[in-house]
């Protein structure tokens, strides 16, 4: 099995973040742009689930009555205007519209606007009084179909940036392998288990005691259930205190283990700044793909076919 990804990954994201100016307020913003180059190496789908839904733009802001989106999808919340016109039917619709599209496009990832009533998501950076009830309608659908989802701004922050790229490369390359028997999944575990065990510990070592004791014929199903759990694993949120802590781990076992050597890694407790840290990394990820090792933090290689 190749720890190599070759196809362009395709990622939807929030119009309003691509640059579209489709907020309700005629704003939108270029976030890609942080990517500089690298967005080259994806391919993207934008699409606006408030736009879609037919309310235009300027419109009023709609906002969450009675719940979350997740409440929404089983008919416990409300969308309204500033108005108090009920758009609930208009707002499931466009969501519907915008998934389809995703799906037309063979889509495995979403970029999504924090603390939006429709794209919102998790809560990671913005301030408690602007984040609303996360999910939104339109996120509580993606985070239900199994996307790997990404918080916008985070794409300002090249760590951040570095932690969910080397987990998006690892969740497409685990979607798209053929896993069926037990061996497939012995060796998936391997070369993915100090990521899973990096952002979900208890999980993952449970996990992989399950996967060491399956016999030879637990079936397909259970093999699949178990491709899941992992595919779950690894789009979990993290931070950067621990992406600091596992990068020093794996590379100190890089080190030891292969004679890997890259002067400018840092301890977990050394001050740098964060373009530092993800430099550390990237040299890490570079030195371990050219002499064909694993990385245990960024253990698929990315190498689209131009
Ligand atoms: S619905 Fe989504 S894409 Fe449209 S403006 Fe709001 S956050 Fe942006």
């Amino acid at each position: 099995m190749e720890n190599i990804y070759t196809e362009k990954i395709k990622i939807g994201m929030s119009s309003c973040m691509y640059g579209a100016r489709v907020r309700y307020n005629s704003k939108g913003w270029e976030m890609l742009g942080y990517l500089h180059r690298e967005r080259s190496n994806y391919l993207w789908t934008p699409v606006c689930p408030e736009v879609m839904s037919g309310m235009g733009v300027p419109r009023s802001p709609i906002r969450l009555v009675g719940g979350n989106g997740e409440d929404f999808w089983i008919g416990n919340t409300k969308v309204k205007n500033r108005e108090g016109r009920d758009v609930t039917s208009m707002m499931g619709k466009g969501a519907l519209a915008c998934y389809e599209t995703l799906e037309r496009a063979e889509v495995d990832a979403y970029i999504f606007m924090e603390g939006s009533p429709s794209c919102g998501v998790y809560r990671t950076t913005l301030k408690n009084k602007r984040l609303g009830k996360p999910p939104g309608v339109f996120g509580a659908l993606l985070l239900n179909r199994g996307y790997f989802l990404i918080p916008a701004q985070d794409l300002q922050s090249p760590v951040k940036w570095w932690d969910w790229r080397r987990r998006l490369t690892a969740f497409v390359w685990l979607k798209r392998q053929k896993v069926t028997e037990v061996k497939d999944l012995y060796e998936i575990w391997h070369i993915l288990k100090f990521l899973c065990q990096e952002l979900d510990e208890k999980s993952a070592r449970e996990l992989g005691h399950r996967i060491g004791s399956f016999k030879k014929d637990i079936g397909e199903k259970v093999v699949a259930e178990v491709k899941d759990e992992i595919l779950e694993i690894l789009r979990k949120p993290s931070d950067v205190k621990r992406v600091k802590q596992w990068l020093w781990k794996n590379y100190i076992h890089l080190k030891k283990s292969k004679g890997i050597s890259i002067e400018d890694v840092c301890p977990p407790e050394a001050l740098r700044n964060m373009t530092h840290i993800a430099e550390e990394m990237i040299h890490v990820e570079i030195e371990s793909r050219d002499k064909g090792l694993i990385f245990g933090s960024s253990p698929i290689n990315y190498k689209p076919s131009r």
